[in-house]
């Protein structure tokens, strides 16, 4: 009898790894890293690396067209590709963009579709240079490609951290994923009294910004060039710090310590978690769609950057990789979970 494996015994993960042990040994001499990190690695001679990744937004899994304006998605859309490539510690050069369409979208709105594309190839200083364009039944489909470069002695893989490394943050956390609460909350309640207009607050536009029109931390990537610092490991937090953390701790094989109270939190974010009886540490840890950047460095080189504003010590790593945990002030340590997004479940 053929044998049956439903896809949410897997998990997205565990379905990537199954499917990607075929391919795990390489061909050509010039692939130097395939499957297993943010982007792919090329050598194709010089200085550099070359980069290439790509991520799929699919309406009604990673969007709402209710609530995401289209402007917005086509320059999300780019920035969680660019995220992989700075999660590389690299610089992206060109995309290429594939659109699935219903006739439901008129001309007008893909035009808004490609303006978002547009503002983000200028604020990334990259080139749209191809892509395809087929019907969809199942809704609206965008998938980009997005290389890039990066010099081969400051690309950053995800699975070369060491223990004692201090484990650092861009940004602040949680923001991202408390837009999609407030923004699902209007939603619900548009739908259960179309009269009533959605009304978001001014002062939680930062919440809403966050996640309908992220931005991919190109700018951390020329800090850490110009301070000297190529750190140990880096990965993007597309689905969230505590996903982002067991990644870049199993495949570097440490543990590591994250302290609760070095969690960078926006004051707007804080506020809006216990508005909504969310804890704000579990907003941080488990929120997705942060595209900041986790990375380490020995505490050596963490003296360059103490001072820097934007970049916050979370914890450290440690030699054990049975254990990955929080702890609080008061001394208590709990094993963090990956909650990210469970697709097939
Ligand atoms: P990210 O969140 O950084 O985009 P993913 O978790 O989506 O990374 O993917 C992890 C790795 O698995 C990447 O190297 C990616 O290219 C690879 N991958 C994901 N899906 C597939 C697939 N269907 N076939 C081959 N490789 C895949
Ligand atoms: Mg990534």
């Amino acid at each position: 009898m053929n044998q049956r494996t439903e896809l949410n015994t897997l998990g997205e993960i565990g379905l990537i790894e199954r499917l990607a042990t075929p391919f795990l040994a390489t061909e050509r001499p010039e692939t130097v890293r395939g499957i297993g990190d943010d982007a792919a690695v090329i050598d194709t001679g010089g200085p550099d690396y070359w980069l290439v990744s790509t991520d799929m937004l699919l309406e009604g899994v990673h969007f709402d067209l209710s609530y995401a304006p289209l402007k917005h998605l086509g320059y999300k859309a780019v920035s969680v590709n660019v995220s992989d490539i700075a999660a590389m510690n690299g610089l992206p050069t060109q995309i290429t963009v594939s659109v699935g369409l219903s006739n439901r979208f008129p001309v007008e709105a893909l035009e808004e579709l490609y303006a978002g594309i547009r503002l983000a190839c200028n604020d990334y200083k990259i080139d749209l240079i191809g892509g395809d364009t087929t019907s969809s039944r199942a809704g609206l489909v965008i998938s980009v490609t997005v290389m890039g470069r990066v010099a081969k002695d400051r690309v950053t893989y995800r699975n070369t951290a060491r223990p004692n490394d201090v484990l650092c943050v861009t940004g602040d956390l949680g923001a991202a994923f408390l837009g999609l609460q407030l923004l699902e909350r209007e939603k619900q309640v548009f739908l259960a009294n179309p009269n009533m207009q959605p009304e978001i607050p001014e002062e939680k536009s930062y919440l809403l910004e966050r996640q309908l029109r992220p931005e991919a931390r190109t700018d951390t990537v020329y800090e850490l060039q110009d301070l000297g610092i190529v750190p140990t490991a880096m990965i993007d937090l597309s689905d969230g710090l505590a996903d982002g953390v067991l990644h870049l701790c199993n495949q570097s094989k440490t543990g590591a310590v994250l302290f609760d109270e070095n969690l960078p939190i926006d004051d707007v974010t804080y506020l809006t978690a216990g508005e909504l009886n969310l804890s704000p540490i579990t907003c941080a840890l488990n929120g997705g769609e942060d595209y900041e950047l986790l990375f380490t460095v020995p505490p050596q080189e963490y003296e360059k950057l103490k001072n820097h504003a934007r970049i916050t010590a979370i914890g450290y790593l440690t030699d054990n990789p049975a254990r990955v945990v929080l702890a609080t002030k008061a001394g208590e340590q709990t094993p963090i979970k990956a909650q990210g997004w469970q697709h097939f479940s």
